[in-house]
């Protein structure tokens, strides 16, 4: 006997509704079914497994089929199937009432970005794709097979159905506008992006296996082949399993497994697991990072229950992870608000502080098992942990355990080393701890010689945000300050009990500091005459270190340091006073030849540091050769 029912539903014709607020996202309809026929197969098994349910298990597979004549696409599973009174139930009052719940709550908001397109509107989205859609269900329970049809207006007709097994069958009667929904390649895409590891193994089609040959083959014959089931999934990945099942070799292969195309291996994992207060499980993976930021992030998965959600893990993850990849599994992120709501969740600030110490807690043991191999991997993780330690100070304060600052020898030491290493000889006259550093060894050459001559450390600090970094460390330790080993003339950073003694006067110094600044006429060189030592060169050019960092940190995204980018470079010419040079361009009598040296001794000192270019650099060429002739 069939009957006829109109939904109670406010809105007339759902379907157009559904298909204009989440137009961007038709194709998650596949997603919720497979959802929906993975959840009936798994609650079937519970109940046969608790003795609710007196059936022989098949082989509980979920099977998608296209029927391209019918233009249709069928979602079949072997789980617990639904009475008439649950299709009455379940299929017209709750999968509808709540699609309508949401088409109210989202009317207006649903095309903000704000809100995150997964939203999963459960049975009705295969609205969003069908112009009609059957449901055909037998329940496990000794009842009537059900034949359910509805066209997405509110009037359905329910009738008997000819069904032996148990298990649910839905149709889809694909709209003509929707028609790549009918395209096997299309579905297994959504199936592999959607479903990959979904714990129900998901067949689509048939695929041809290769079989040994039989011992009487000839040489040539070919081998025989069978088609056989296509699974798409993989029901058991690895991020469900107990951490202590699984070898390195099972890690790697996931990672492969997630990201087919990378060749490269990860460096190391992070197996999350969790079930209170909330509920998480996933991998990490610290990949090969290369300078550039902007290009990794997106490769973290989101899955809920093995189901993926999206690979935008913005807000769940701190930010600084976001360049890690792998795969994190979490019912308890709730995905029907907007991103910025989803940040002062109580749960997820809860999850996004637990990885962060995981992560911490795993950095930090991999480097007391075994620091040789954690120093070779540094250069290739360094910008994750810098980028950590500046933007969340739970992982700044946990990061002396494992943050390392190489020198420009490659020794690699850890915070305490390293103070207690430079302290004794490296010290300013404010009792400061002067900590060297270079961020190139090839440009910043003669200056690193100069330190490492005098018998400093110097470290090799060359990551994009190393400056901010500096900055922090400066604000948060005590009594440190960096200096690029070109910020100025290293007896000018590093003060000693024993300065040196100026050969010149007062009055001589500063006639020569103004003959020079005029010589010269650039705005942007300061000169500065000082007492060095007689081995020291008689021109320096150095930057100061605040100038260069502050244009740096604007450089790399520093917040509050807008406008500083159009300021010139700015420069000091350290004149070593003690040097013999000096002394001749002093005594010289004629202004001309006097000008001359100047000009020369300059221009020798801006080429030793690559200043030196266009006309000024043939200006220079020409008097040399003038000079030598
Ligand atoms: P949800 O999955 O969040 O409960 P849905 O709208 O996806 O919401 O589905 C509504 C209900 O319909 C489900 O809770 C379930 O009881 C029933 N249902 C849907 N699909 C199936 C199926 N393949 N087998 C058995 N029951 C189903
Ligand atoms: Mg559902």
């Amino acid at each position: 006997m069939s009957q006829q029912g109109k939904i109670n539903v406010a809105v007339e014709n759902i379907f157009p509704l559904i298909k204009k607020f989440l137009y961007s996202d038709h194709e998650i309809f596949l997603r919720e079914l497979v959802s929906n026929a993975t959840d009936a197969t798994l609650k079937l098994k519970h109940l046969a497994r608790i003795g609710e349910a007196s059936v022989e298990l098949g082989d509980q597979q979920i099977e998608i089929k296209i029927n391209k004549e019918n233009k249709t696409l069928h979602i079949i599973d072997q789980g617990l199937g639904m009475t008439e009174d649950e299709v009455q139930k379940y299929i017209n009052d709750i999968a509808f009432s709540g699609a309508e719940e949401f088409l109210e709550k989202y009317k207006d908001t649903a095309q903000d970005s704000g809100i995150i397109g997964h939203f999963g509107l459960g049975f009705y989205s295969a609205f969003m794709v069908a112009s009609k859609v059957e449901i055909i269900t037998k329940s496990y329970k000794d009842e009537p097979a059900v034949h359910w049809t509805c066209d997405g207006s509110p009037n359905y007709t329910i009738e008997p159905a000819e069904k032996e097994q148990y298990g649910t069958e839905i149709i889809l009667h694909i709209s003509d506008d929707e028609k790549e929904f009918l395209e096997e390649s299309k579905i297994r895409e959504l199936l592999v992006k959607y479903n990959k590891f979904m714990p129900v193994p998901i067949k689509f089609g048939t695929k041809t296996e290769t079989l040994e040959k039989p011992a009487d083959a000839k040489e040539d014959d070919p081998a025989p082949t069978r088609e056989v089931d296509h699974i798409i999934n993989n029901p058991e990945p690895a991020w469900t399993k107990q951490p202590s099942d699984l070898e390195d070799k099972d890690y790697k292969n996931f990672y492969r497994e997630l990201y087919p195309m990378q060749f490269e291996e990860p460096l190391f994992h992070i197996h999350l697991n969790v079930d209170y207060p909330f509920n998480l499980t996933g991998i990490l993976y610290f990949p090969k990072m290369t300078q550039d930021l902007s290009v990794q992030k997106d490769r973290i998965q989101l899955y809920q229950n093995q189901v993926f959600v999206t690979d935008n893990v913005e807000g769940i993850v701190p930010e600084f992870l976001t360049m890690l990849r792998g795969v994190i599994d979490s019912p308890d992120i709730p995905l029907n608000v907007s991103r910025s709501y989803l940040q002062a969740d109580g749960a997820v600030k809860k999850i996004s502080s637990y990885i962060t110490r995981k992560v911490a807690d795993k950095l930090k043991s991999l480097f007391n098992e075994d620091r040789k191999a954690f120093e070779e991997k540094w250069n290739d993780i360094k910008i994750v942990i810098e980028y950590g330690m500046l933007s969340e100070e739970k992982f700044f304060e946990k990061s002396d355990a494992f943050a390392l600052y190489p020198t420009v020898d490659g020794s690699y030491y850890t915070w305490e080393e390293l103070i207690e290493k430079v302290k004794p000889l490296q010290t300013d006259k404010d009792g400061k701890t002067v900590l060297l550093y270079a961020s190139n060894k090839v440009e910043q050459h003669s200056y690193l010689a100069g330190a490492k001559a005098k018998g400093y450390e110097v470290l090799l600090l060359d990551s994009p945000i190393v400056s901010h970094l500096m900055q922090k460390l400066e604000t948060s330790k005590e009594k440190i300050s960096f200096a690029r080993v070109d910020a100025d003339h290293i007896d000018n950073l590093i003060k000693k009990e024993d300065d040196q003694i100026s050969k010149l006067s007062d009055e001589e110094k500063e006639s020569l500091q103004k003959t020079i600044t005029e010589t010269i006429a650039d705005t942007n060189y300061t000169v500065q005459v000082e007492a060095m030592s007689s081995d020291a060169a008689p021109f320096i050019i150095t930057q100061p270190e605040f100038m260069r960092r502050m244009k740096e940190m604007q450089a790399t995204g520093g917040g509050g340091m807008m406008g500083m980018g159009n300021m010139p470079d700015m420069f000091n010419l350290v004149v070593n006073a003690n040097h013999e040079l000096v002394q001749e361009i002093i005594n010289t009598k004629t202004e001309k030849k006097k000008t001359r040296l100047i000009q020369q001794a300059v221009d020798l000192a801006k080429l030793s540091q690559g200043l030196l270019k266009g006309e000024a650099l043939i200006n220079f060429v020409n008097r040399s050769y003038e000079l030598i002739k």
